[in-house]
């Protein structure tokens, strides 16, 4: 039985689907006016654990992405700089260029990271018609009010908001801060559609029934779910940060104009912590994937550190414990290229060994270790046990080194590792050519750059 912790209930509960063996899952994308540091694709990385467990299942998915090319301001209420301007006047180019260079970049990272890519993958930018629609939903429910210009969610409408975040409704009035926005009723209040733009040169503008603008960054991700999922759907998931703003504000969004509930199951991602507190784009410290592998890590080596902490626990950060994960990962590919040879020499001897008795035992006891694993990450994911299971799987003595194997690959449809790969990879190297590859090794170990340079010729 799966279990998942809900945010929405700060419980865990059991998971049914509301259609029969059918998930939709919704998660928030990237902002794209620049690369993806390491702690937002921490976030990714969760996702796609999430997301395997349940194929693992054998639920289908069906997994929508948003890609924010228009309207994120540089804070997530409402104020600072509109992020893409922000990209573009770096850059020199047009918020457009902007977009386009960014998700690309982003959508390699997931590559590189072996994320498992979303069914439907939409941008804001795409979907201004829907937005349009659903904000006329709200002002028809009297949910809404024009100030100066721009439409606003007048969140006193919605007798549940912030009920994700235990957020009291008094105390967001009393709470008010001095700097807010003169327009708003409640600084909790927020902008669905601009009018009025607060930056000049804004270069996204669509007409609308409120004239000419461009939508608050909420609205897409309520607009642009319910399109592709329905109005009341499984999953939701995000950042932890997405808990207190964008997330209160999508469900006010959502529920507002549809009066019922919109998403069963809320889970949420914890951060990546360096040293001076939250990894973010305004920190200075800035790792992203490529400046991980200009350092010589493999993407994975940071995907398997992911994996060794639960999703619901901060990850400290440090290139101290990148180390330490690239060189279990590597253990581990090393384990599966011993397994892969001597299951070939396994193989060979089948006719000799293959005594009943000890067949029915092993049986046994790789059906264990599944059930283990199952166990482990069916209980809101926790994938550091599972690894662990798989590593206490790997030195147990009385399992032949091919059933090992077989069953790392299949755990491999969870972790996400590639380690399919790294067995694809041997099968495919003709011996010579093995000998060649382990001689040239020996020689770069003995500083014969000569002799390497003739054997890799
Ligand atoms: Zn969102």
């Amino acid at each position: 039985m799966l279990t998942l912790y809900n945010t929405l209930s700060r419980k865990k509960e059991e998971f049914h689907p509301i259609h029969k063996d059918h998930v939709g899952m919704y998660t928030c994308g990237p902002t794209v006016y620049f690369f993806a540091h390491i702690g937002n694709l921490r976030t990714y990385v969760f996702e796609d654990i999430l997301k395997r467990v349940l194929l693992y299942n054998n639920f289908k998915v069906k997994h929508v992405m948003n890609i924010t090319d228009v309207g994120h301001l540089t804070s997530d209420a409402d104020e600072g700089e509109d992020k893409m301007l922000k990209g573009a006047k770096r850059e020199g180019k047009t918020v457009w260029e902007i977009a386009k260079f960014y998700e690309e970049a982003f959508m390699e990272d997931m590559k590189k990271l072996n994320i498992l890519m979303p069914d439907i993958k939409c941008k804001a930018t795409d979907h201004i018609p829907e937005m349009i629609e659903l904000i006329k939903r709200l002002e028809k429910n009297g949910m809404t009010y024009i100030a100066d210009g721009n439409v606003y969610y007048d969140i006193m409408k919605f007798p549940h908001y912030g009920v994700l975040a235990r957020l009291n409704l008094e105390d967001l009035q009393a709470g008010a801060r001095i700097e807010v926005d003169q327009s708003k009723k409640n600084p909790h209040d927020f902008v669905l559609w601009f009018t009025k733009s607060k930056f000049e040169n804004q270069e996204m503008k669509w007409e609308s029934p409120w004239s000419v603008g461009y939508p608050g960054w909420h609205i897409e991700c309520s607009a642009m779910s319910m399109k592709y999922l329905g109005e009341h759907f499984d999953i939701h998931c995000g950042g932890i940060d997405h808990i207190p703003v964008h997330h209160t504000n999508e469900i006010a969004q959502s529920e507002g104009a549809t009066g019922h509930k919109w998403v069963n199951f809320w889970l949420h991602g914890e951060f990546l912590i360096m040293d001076k507190g939250k990894m973010s784009k305004s920190s200075g410290e800035f790792l992203t994937i490529s400046v991980l592998q200009e350092k010589g890590y493999d993407p994975l080596d940071y995907r398997y550190l992911c994996l060794n902490t639960h999703y619901k626990t901060p990850l400290a950060f440090s290139l101290e414990s990148l180390d330490a994960a690239r060189s279990a990962f590597q253990g581990l590919k090393n384990k599966i290229i011993e397994f892969q040879k001597n299951k070939l020499i396994e193989s060979s001897h089948t006719h000799d060994s293959a005594s009943g008795d000890s067949g029915t035992h092993n049986i046994q006891l790789m059906q264990k270790y599944k059930a283990d694993f199952i166990e482990a990450i069916d209980d809101d994911l926790n994938v550091p046990k599972a690894l662990g299971i798989m590593w206490t799987l790997i030195r147990d003595k009385d399992l032949l080194d091919s059933e090992k194997l077989h069953l790392i690959i299949d755990f491999d449809k969870v972790f996400g590792l590639d380690l399919n790969n790294v067995v694809e990879k041997i099968i495919d190297v003709p011996i010579e050519i093995q000998k060649l590859v382990d001689e040239r090794q020996e020689a770069r170990k003995k500083k014969d750059f000569k002799r390497s340079d003739e054997l890799r010729d």
